[in-house]
């Protein structure tokens, strides 16, 4: 079974029809990134699995369960966190309390100090600057946060949007490579929006490139290589 089965979702805002049909499986333990160009509807992918967005038609399950209509708090209980475009960090607060901040409907504040000093493990640039305020860091580096902050809620399923943009290539690298390793020693699955399939190929598992609302070609990562 899949952990996130989208089916023939339909989005509208208005008049405007956002997503005609989409359709889209993730497995667990999977990297799966949506390339589209700007307005093809990929936020608005992410944004109808984290209950941000009510589809009108189709259907959604996360971990075998139909999941259309259920609040976005409620989403975020079951295990989905998304990583907003544009990082979303607070950024007159420091590094440690951004983490909290992801933490903070968690009961268990051991197990949340223990969570923190293991994500910080990965990020030394972060860990270095823990009581800095967040928004002196670097793009590269608020990304990075956004990221650990999103993983403090303990999610299975992680959603990210455009984590590249703005970035210089080396640092988006960097940002694929820590996203690579928190889905391991989280056991993380990744859906990732991107405009551009250029970097992003040799990190996922399968690609899915999204036009005015429509899946036109989905494939590994070595199909969509060769076909490109
Ligand atoms: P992408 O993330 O690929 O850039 P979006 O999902 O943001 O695409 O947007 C898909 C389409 O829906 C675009 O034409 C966008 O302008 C429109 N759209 C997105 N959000 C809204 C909204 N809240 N109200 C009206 N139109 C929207
Ligand atoms: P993205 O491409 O990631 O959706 P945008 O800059 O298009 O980013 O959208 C930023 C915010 O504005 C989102 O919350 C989106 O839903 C909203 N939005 C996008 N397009 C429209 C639109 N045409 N009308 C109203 N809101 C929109």
């Amino acid at each position: 079974m899949a952990l996130l089965d989208v089916s023939d979702i339909h989005v509208r805002y208005g008049d405007m029809v956002a997503l005609r049909g989409l359709s889209l499986k993730v497995e667990e333990g999977e990297v799966v990134c949506i390339i589209g160009p700007n307005g093809a509807g990929k936020s608005t992918t992410l944004a109808a699995i984290a209950g941000g967005v009510r589809p009108y038609r189709g259907e959604i399950r996360y971990d075998g369960q139909p999941i259309l209509g259920t609040p976005p708090d409620k989403i975020a209980t079951m295990g989905v966190s998304l990583v907003p475009e544009g990082r979303h960090i607070f950024g007159s607060l420091t590094v440690a309390e951004n983490l909290i901040i992801g933490a903070y409907m968690r009961k268990d504040k051991a197990e949340v100090a223990r969570d923190r000093e293991r994500i910080l493990a990965l990020l030394p640039r972060l860990a270095e600057r823990i009581d800095f305020p967040a928004g002196r860091l670097s793009g590269g580096e608020q990304q990075m946060l956004a990221v650990a902050r999103a993983v403090m809620t303990r999610p299975k399923l992680l959603l990210v949007d455009e984590p590249s943009l703005g970035l210089a290539p080396k640092i988006v690298d960097q940002i694929y490579e820590i996203l690579l390793e928190l889905r391991k020693t989280e056991g993380l699955t990744l859906v990732i929006n991107e405009q551009s399939s250029n970097r992003v190929l040799k990190f996922a598992d399968r690609v899915n490139v999204l036009r005015q609302g429509e899946i036109r070609l989905a494939g590994t990562a070595a199909e969509l290589a060769d076909g490109a």
